[in-house]
């Protein structure tokens, strides 16, 4: 079973050529998942000419491999959070601008016909043994005072101790989406490039954006990478994390179409299910970890079948995945003109909540390039400082950059290649350079580097999905050191 997400059932994906020609557009959009697509989309409508340059493929990012679940609440710390930390106007902006967000979607799925499964269905949390009772309280009342169609039945079909639901949410199957809506897009003014990774961004009165074979120029550029590429201060305020999922085929009791937040010691579980052409397909999501500090992670896919086995009648597992998310310090992203920058748009800190905040976020900025004041703007200021909310989420996230940074320079797993096993990745001294060995599995050894190229700390393996991952800011590296996703813009150095 390889790390393909449930989605890649369906699809066929996207095929649009490498940038080859230099051209100048208005806007460059480095990044072809939720964020950029919807960006070229509407930047496009509005009269400018636009180029999307994807490292990869579109909607290959978190996009693909989310859960494909909409909804005006927020997930992580919760819309109680936002109001404890600012005050309910914030949560009722959160809220409605998130609304809106939906709408939209649905506004261009119904607009260009494209096909992906989207339904209105309701969203629910709750808990079923009782575990973060309060919890569910506190968004229960936040949920209330911020507007949103609240009730008191959960439609599970384990039975639910306290909960409640919030009607008309959304589902759809999101690889669908962004893949049906950039093959509508594309045109001579709306030009996508994939496997077009952009290695250089020069801001400057016409900025500059190199992919490894060509460039654009553009009066401005947006990073709807999910996390900006290169150095930028809002790095110190996000915590990477990796979350997992597993889908198995439902045996027995229906369980209706709904986004199910089953509420877990300290974070929930989300269930959905998806109807495949083989039957019904019930999926779990959840065991979130910071990037690169768990190594044994198979165990967080062991969990969730167990889970999906304590709570459905299931048969065989079908996909496993995992995807990345970015959490921000005070639980509002940031979208719009980065600091220290006067043409360069980010849009990160979503959580797992980003297909919402993506899509909101091409809005946003798209509105900000045309000249249109857009309502919400100010709601999710890049560069805003909000020191009391951001304090302990930025204590915690730096301290332990900081004290991964200092640990993993003193440590080395092993001294001998013979200590290397297979399928693993060790970190070992050779001739006072930290080095990166992963024997695969024909015994081979591929050594790169161990020294992340962002800003220096030291690569951990990852068991689960082979790769090398950086604990401070959430870089990925192949085994053979190639960037996979993360703000580095730079390969692990190769070793001759
Ligand atoms: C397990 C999980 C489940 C989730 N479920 C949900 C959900 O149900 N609902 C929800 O709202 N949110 C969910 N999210 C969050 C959501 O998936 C993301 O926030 C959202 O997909 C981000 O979209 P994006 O377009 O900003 O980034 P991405 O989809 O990651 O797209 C970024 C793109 O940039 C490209 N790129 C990166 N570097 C370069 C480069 N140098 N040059 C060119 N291109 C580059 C990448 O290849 C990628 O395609 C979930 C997240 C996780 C981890």
């Amino acid at each position: 079973m390889g790390n393909l997400s449930v989605w890649h059932e369906e699809v066929e994906l996207t095929s649009f050529p490498a940038l080859s020609k230099e051209f100048h557009v208005d806007v460059a959009i480095v990044g072809g998942g939720i964020t950029g697509i919807t960006a070229a989309y509407l930047l496009s409508k509005a009269g400018k000419k636009v180029a999307v340059l994807e490292a990869r493929k579109v909607g290959e990012g978190s996009t693909g491999f989310s859960t494909g679940n909409l909804y005006a609440t927020i997930g992580g710390e919760g819309m109680h959070k936002i109001a404890q930390k600012f005050d309910d106007q914030k949560l009722r902006e959160v809220v409605e601008s998130r609304t809106a967000a939906v709408d939209l979607i649905e506004q261009i799925i119904k607009e260009h016909n494209i096909d992906c499964d989207f339904k209105r269905a309701p969203w629910s949390l709750f808990t079923v043994e009782g575990k973060s009772q309060k919890f569910v309280e506190q968004e229960r009342d936040a949920a209330i005072r911020a507007g949103l169609p609240v009730v008191s039945s959960v439609p599970y079909t384990a039975e639910v101790k306290d909960g409640f639901s919030v009607l008309n949410q959304a589902q759809f199957n999101p690889l669908k989406y962004v893949v049906g809506l950039a093959n509508r897009i594309q045109s001579d003014t709306c030009r996508i490039f994939e496997n077009s990774r952009v290695v250089k961004v020069e801001e400057g009165e016409i900025c500059n954006v190199e992919t490894e074979h060509s460039r654009v120029t553009a009066d401005h550029v947006i990073m709807a990478t999910h996390t900006p590429k290169g150095i930028y201060m809002v790095h110190t305020t996000l915590g990477p994390y990796r979350e997992y999922a597993v889908a198995a085929t439902l045996n027995g009791d229906e369980l209706s179409s709904g986004i199910y937040w089953d509420m877990q010691e300290t974070e929930h579980y989300s269930v959905r299910t998806f109807d495949s052409e083989e039957g019904k397909i019930v999926m779990v999501l959840g065991e979130m970890h910071k990037v690169g500090q768990k190594e044994e992670n198979l165990e967080c896919f062991h969990k969730l079948e167990a889970f999906l086995r304590k709570r459905f009648d299931v048969g065989e597992v079908v996909y496993r995945w995992s995807a990345q998310q970015y959490k921000p310090a005070d639980t509002i992203p940031y979208i719009g003109i980065s600091t220290g920058d006067r043409r360069t748009f980010i849009a990160t800190g979503f959580a797992a909540d980003g297909l919402t905040y993506g899509t909101l976020a091409a809005m946003i900025i798209s509105d900000e390039i045309t000249g249109w004041q857009n309502k919400w703007s100010h709601t999710y200021t890049a560069s805003r400082l909000t020191p009391i909310a951001s304090a302990p989420n930025f204590a915690k996230e730096n301290i332990n950059v900081a004290f991964e940074l200092v640990k993993d320079w003193l440590a080395n797993d092993v001294e001998k290649f013979s200590e290397v096993r297979t399928y693993e990745g060790k970190i070992m001294d050779i001739e006072g350079s930290k080095h990166a060995v992963h024997r695969d599995g024909e015994g081979k050894l591929h050594i790169v580097s161990a020294v992340c190229p962002h800003m220096g700390c030291i690569v951990h393996w990852n068991t689960a999905e082979q790769s090398w991952d950086c604990p401070c800011h959430g870089s990925r590296f192949s085994k053979e050191g190639e960037v996979l996703e993360g703000p580095a813009i730079n390969p692990l150095k190769k070793v001759e």
